[in-house]
């Protein structure tokens, strides 16, 4: 795409806040949002994302703070005035009107005669060119939705909000989209702001991530980052699944030694987001595809600094690639784990004594003083 509207900067939220009488949908927020980059606003519904979303957009007017795009403060400036574009979930097409026509229809407002070029472009870049001459009811809902991109982009917005644009299509096709979308936005280059409630598709899709709850952001980072280090419980339950383990520090340096899970497990201290005095409480946590399982006879040959947690299975499902098992400790901890597989131990099955252990690198430590989500 050829355009000369890249160069406006980041996003840059200040002290945004929004409430409704006296319900606060968006607490004062600082978020930055680099050029260039796609990024996620994710949470569960009511978390204030939409609402974040629109305040960039002009369509919802801030209770406090600023909005900027680059240098240029944008907080007064009516919807149409500001450089930014939205897809919204429903496509709002024009029936009527054919695709190449819908594509145009934001250079027609604006008193643009030749359109065809930057309407061929559009619609090369969504891989709709032999499509041009359809109307939007004889498009595929993925389609349409590319469509509403195009429509959006041809205008050289600064930057693309995105609002659960995806919400409305199949699981297959919303997986094609992402890919898709993600495609598109490294070709044109422009700011994505994407909302979801999805966190498969966050992850998939953006270069950074804000996790939002109760209209606050709890974690913002990279997927990887996010997924291998949550700093909360929220996160680390909502980007996929935790075993968290109530433990109490008994060692502190470089390493950090707990009690926990009815043995001794030791984590990088750099993976706690909480203090680590002796006989502090924390949470410790496992992804469940980080740990191996081992039926107890096999005990003896895990390999020496292992974390350890013995277990019976309680039960188990076979879901294609991989086994998920669900593990009482006698704790009281229940520990999930999904083994590939790739050669399953058919002594394996609920009843059995086994041991987990997974490498303590792979071991995170959040405050125990948090509610567990
Ligand atoms: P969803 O995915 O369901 O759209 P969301 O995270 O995008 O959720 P928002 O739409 O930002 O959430 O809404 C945040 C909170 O603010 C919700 O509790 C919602 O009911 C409330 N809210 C939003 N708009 C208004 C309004 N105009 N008046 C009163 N409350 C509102």
């Amino acid at each position: 795409m050829t355009t000369d509207t890249h160069a406006g900067g980041d996003v840059r939220l200040t002290g945004i806040s929004k409430t409704y009488g006296s319900f606060t949908a968006v607490h004062p927020l600082d978020l930055t949002v680099p050029q260039g980059s796609f990024f996620a606003l994710l949470g569960a519904s009511g978390c204030g994302k939409t609402t974040t979303l629109r305040m960039i957009a002009g369509l919802e007017d801030p209770t406090t703070g600023t909005v900027h795009l680059g240098d240029r403060d944008v907080t007064d400036l009516p919807p149409h005035k500001r450089p930014v574009n939205t897809v919204f979930q429903s496509y709002a097409l024009f029936p009527h009107l054919d695709i190449r026509e819908n594509v145009a229809f934001g250079l027609r407002r604006r008193g643009i005669k030749s359109v065809k070029n930057q309407v061929d472009e559009m619609l090369e870049l969504v891989q709709l060119g032999d499509k041009a001459r359809y109307k939007p009811h004889q498009l595929s809902g993925g389609q349409q939705q590319r469509v509403a991109v195009a429509r959006a982009l041809i205008n050289h917005p600064q930057v693309l909000l995105l609002d659960e644009p995806l919400g409305a299509l199949d699981l297959k096709l919303r997986r094609q989209m992402q890919l898709e979308l993600k495609r598109i936005q490294t070709e044109v280059g422009i700011t994505f702001i994407h909302v979801t409630h999805d966190q498969e598709e966050a992850m998939t899709m953006a270069d950074t991530v804000a996790v939002m709850n109760g209209g606050r952001v709890e974690q913002l980072g990279a997927p990887g980052d996010l997924y291998d280090n949550p700093r909360t419980t929220f996160v680390a339950n909502f980007l996929g699944t935790s075993n968290l383990i109530e433990a109490e520090v008994v060692e502190s340096g470089t390493d950090v030694v707990v009690t926990a899970g009815g043995g001794k497990l030791r984590l990088p201290a750099d993976r706690c987001s909480a203090p680590t005095t002796s006989g502090g409480r924390l949470l410790v946590g496992v992804r469940p595809e980080k740990i191996s399982l081992a039926h107890a006879d096999d005990a003896s040959t895990i390999a020496e600094g292992r974390n350890k947690v013995t277990g019976r299975i309680a039960d188990t499902s076979f879901i294609g690639v991989s086994t998920q098992y669900v593990v009482n400790s006698p704790a009281g901890a229940e520990l999930q784990v999904y083994e590939q597989n790739i050669e399953r131990d058919p002594r394996l099955v609920p009843g059995a004594e086994v041991v987990l252990h997974w490498n303590p690198a792979h071991t995170f430590a959040l405050d125990a003083a948090q509610a567990i989500d």
